[in-house]
C-alpha cells in the first residue's frame, strides 16, 4: 500500500461542512489501506484576518511576533479536522510544524526549510494513525516559530512527500487542476491533464498562485509525484511531472498575471562602468529580488536604469536607494505600482520563432501599451498598466488557445 501526502488549501477547510468533506476524502484514502500524512492551510481568509488584526494593534510589529500569530491559523484547522476524523471513528493525530520536525532558517515571514526530522511522524504512521500537520511553518535554531511565506503550505506538503519518499503528493484546492490561465478570470481557460515541472515553476513564479513556486522547485529536485485536484468535484486533476506525454508540445502552455509588482526607474545615472553593479548589489544585500531590468542608451554622460521588484519591497527599495543616492549619482527615482506583468509560458516556444510577436500583436490589437519586455527560452513577459492586465491576459489567451488550441 502507498504512502500518500494530501494537502488541502484554505477554501477546502473554510467551514465545518468543508472540514467534514475533507475528513471524508482523507478517511476514504485511509480505508483503502494507504498510510496518510495530511497538510492543512488556515481556514478561508484566516491568515489575511490575522494580518489585519496585527495591523490594528501595531502595524510595525516584529516579524517574529507576526509568525507567532500567523502560525495559529493552521493549528486551528488541523485540530478541527482531527476532531472531525475522530468523530468518524478513525485513529488520527494532529501536529504543529515543530512537532512534525520542520527546521527552517530564521527569515521570519519567508523562512526556508532546512530539514524535516521525521521520527515523530513515522512513529505515528507505525501506529496506523492518520497524521495531520500544520502547513506553512517550522521552527528556527532559536526554537522560535517561523512561517514560509504566503501560500507556503504547498511547500510543506511537498517537503514531507520528499523526506518521507511518499508515492504521491496530492494538492487539493478549489479548482480541479492547473489551467491554461486562472479559470476564475479568463474565459475559455482549459484544464491541463499534465504539465512539466519547469513550465509549472515558471507559471507559479509568474503569478499563477495555484501552486507555491518553491513547492514546484522542490518537487522537481526530489522527483515528487505531484497532482493538483479539487476537493469539491472528485475529478482527476493535473499531474506535474518531469516530462509531459503530449507528443508535440503546444507553443504555449499557459498565461499568468502578477499584479503585486512595482517598477523603479533611477533617472540620470552616470554612464560609466560599475553603475549597475552598485545598484543591484545594494539591493541584493537587503535581499530584494529584482526581476526585469532595462537600461536606456546613454544620453551625454547619463543613462536611466528601470527594474521591477515585488510590490512588498517597494518602500524599502526606495528608502535604501535614496540613502545611497549621492554615491550612485542619480538624479531621482521614478516609482509606480500601477503596473502588472503578463507572461506566456511554454517549453515549446524556443523552437517556434514568432511566438513573442503573436503575443505583442494581440496586445496591439487590443490597444494595450507595453512598458517593458523580458524573454527567456520558456517565457515572454510584458509589463502593462494595471488597468489593462485582465484584458491583456484574456486577449493573449484567446490568441494562443482559441486559434491554435493545445494538442
Ligand atoms: P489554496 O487555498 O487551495 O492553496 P489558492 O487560492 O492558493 O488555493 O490557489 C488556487 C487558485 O489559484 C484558484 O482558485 C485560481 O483562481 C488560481 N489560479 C491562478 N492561476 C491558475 C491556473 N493557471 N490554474 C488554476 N488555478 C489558477
Ligand atoms: N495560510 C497561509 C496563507 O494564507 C499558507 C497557505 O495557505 O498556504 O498564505
Ligand atoms: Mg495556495
Amino acid at each position: 500500500m502507498a504512502l500518500i501526502v494530501q494537502k488541502f488549501g484554505g477554501t477546502s477547510v473554510a467551514d465545518a461542512d468543508r472540514i467534514r468533506n475533507v475528513a471524508r476524502i482523507i478517511t476514504e484514502t485511509y480505508r483503502r489501506g494507504h498510510s496518510l500524512v495530511v497538510v492543512l492551510s488556515a481556514q478561508g481568509d484566516t491568515t489575511d484576518d490575522l494580518i489585519a488584526k496585527a495591523g490594528e494593534i501595531n502595524p510595525r510589529g516584529s516579524q517574529r511576533e507576526m509568525d507567532m500569530l500567523l502560525s495559529t491559523g493552521e493549528q486551528i484547522s488541523c485540530a478541527l479536522c482531527a476532531m472531525a476524523i475522530e468523530a468518524m471513528g478513525y485513529p488520527v493525530v494532529s501536529l504543529t510544524g515543530w512537532q512534525a520536525g520542520f527546521k527552517t532558517n530564521s527569515s521570519y515571514g519567508a523562512a526556508r526549510i532546512k530539514s524535516v526530522r521525521t521520527e515523530r511522524i513515522l512513529a505515528e504512521l507505525d501506529k496506523r494513525k492518520i497524521v495531520i500537520v500544520t502547513g506553512f511553518q517550522g521552527i528556527n535554531k532559536y526554537g522560535d516559530i517561523t512561517t514560509l511565506g504566503r501560500g507556503g503550505s504547498d511547500t510543506s506538503a511537498v517537503a514531507l512527500a520528499a523526506v518521507l519518499h511518499a508515492d504521491l503528493c496530492q494538492i487539493y484546492t478549489d479548482v480541479d487542476g492547473v489551467y491554461t490561465a486562472d479559470p476564475r478570470c479568463v474565459k475559455g481557460a482549459r484544464k491541463l491533464d499534465e504539465i512539466t515541472y519547469d513550465e509549472m515553476l515558471e507559471l507559479a513564479t509568474l503569478g499563477a498562485q495555484v501552486l507555491h513556486n518553491r513547492s514546484v522547485e522542490m518537487a522537481k529536485r526530489y522527483n515528487v509525484d505531484l497532482e493538483v485536484l479539487s476537493s469539491f468535484t472528485g475529478r482527476p486533476g493535473t499531474k506535474v511531472k518531469e516530462v509531459a506525454k503530449t507528443m508535440e508540445k503546444p507553443y504555449v502552455s499557459g498565461v499568468a498575471k502578477d499584479k503585486n509588482i512595482a517598477r523603479l526607474a533611477l533617472v540620470g545615472l552616470p554612464d560609466q562602468p560599475g553603475t549597475a553593479f552598485r545598484i543591484f548589489s545594494t539591493l541584493a544585500k537587503h535581499r530584494i529580488n529584482v526581476d526585469i531590468i532595462i537600461q536606456s542608451i546613454g544620453r551625454g554622460s547619463t543613462k536611466d536604469i528601470s527594474f521591477t521588484i515585488a510590490r512588498d519591497d517597494m518602500e524599502e527599495a526606495c528608502r535604501i536607494l535614496e540613502e545611497v543616492r549621492d554615491a550612485l549619482g542619480f538624479d531621482h527615482i521614478d516609482v509606480t505600482d500601477d503596473i502588472a506583468k503578463v507572461s506566456i509560458v511554454g517549453a515549446g516556444m524556443v523552437h517556434n520563432p514568432g511566438v513573442a510577436a503573436l503575443m505583442f500583436e494581440s496586445l496591439y490589437n487590443a490597444g494595450i501599451n507595453i512598458h517593458m519586455i523580458s524573454t527567456s527560452e520558456v517565457k515572454v513577459s510584458v509589463l502593462v498598466d494595471k488597468c489593462d492586465a485582465d484584458n491583456a491576459v484574456q486577449v493573449v489567451h484567446d490568441r494562443f488557445f482559441e486559434e491554435y488550441g493545445t494538442l
